[in-house]
């Protein structure tokens, strides 16, 4: 039986854009339930260990200072099927390459500001979505 829930966020650049109300909307219609859902800001430290799995890579600091640069929205989702349908929701890491009515499609600026973040694997929906959501929060 596949988790039924993933972590999410809206990345600063769609907050900035006032996308985050048709981003919550377009998840909601694809039949996700909003188990918690937070606007917090990640300093420079949080992003590199929320993004630590990609430490060698030449991008890795640039990301880590775009993911620190504003406000994001947290978010636990549930559904059955929660992973693999949300990275299916968002599309293509590359806006380029995403298809027509993702998110990614619809509201990314560029590669790295791309609008969302969805959990890959039910390893990192887990440390993720207990990153940043305790019990109390989950509803
Ligand atoms: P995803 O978010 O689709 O799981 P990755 O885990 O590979 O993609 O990368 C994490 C994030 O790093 C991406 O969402 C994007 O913001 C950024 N990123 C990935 N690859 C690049 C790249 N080649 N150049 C700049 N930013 C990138
Ligand atoms: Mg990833």
């Amino acid at each position: 039986m596949p988790l039924g829930y993933t972590f999410a966020m809206i990345k600063p650049s769609a907050c900035r854009k006032n996308h985050v109300g048709p981003i919550l909307a377009m998840i909601n219609q694809s039949g996700f339930r909003i188990s918690a859902i937070r606007s917090t800001k990640l300093n420079k430290e949080e992003a590199e260990h929320f993004y630590e799995i990609h430490k060698e890579k030449g991008f890795y600091d640039n990301l880590c200072e775009f993911m620190s640069s504003g406000p994001i929205i947290a978010l636990l989702l549930e559904k059955e099927n929660a992973i693999e349908d949300f990275r299916t929701l968002i599309g293509n890491t590359n806006p380029c390459m995403a298809e027509e009515g993702t998110i990614r499609k619809m509201f990314a600026e560029s590669l790295q500001k791309n609008a969302v973040h969805g959990s890959d694997s039910v390893e990192n929906a887990k440390r993720e979505a207990d990153y940043f959501f305790n019990e109390r929060e989950r509803y």
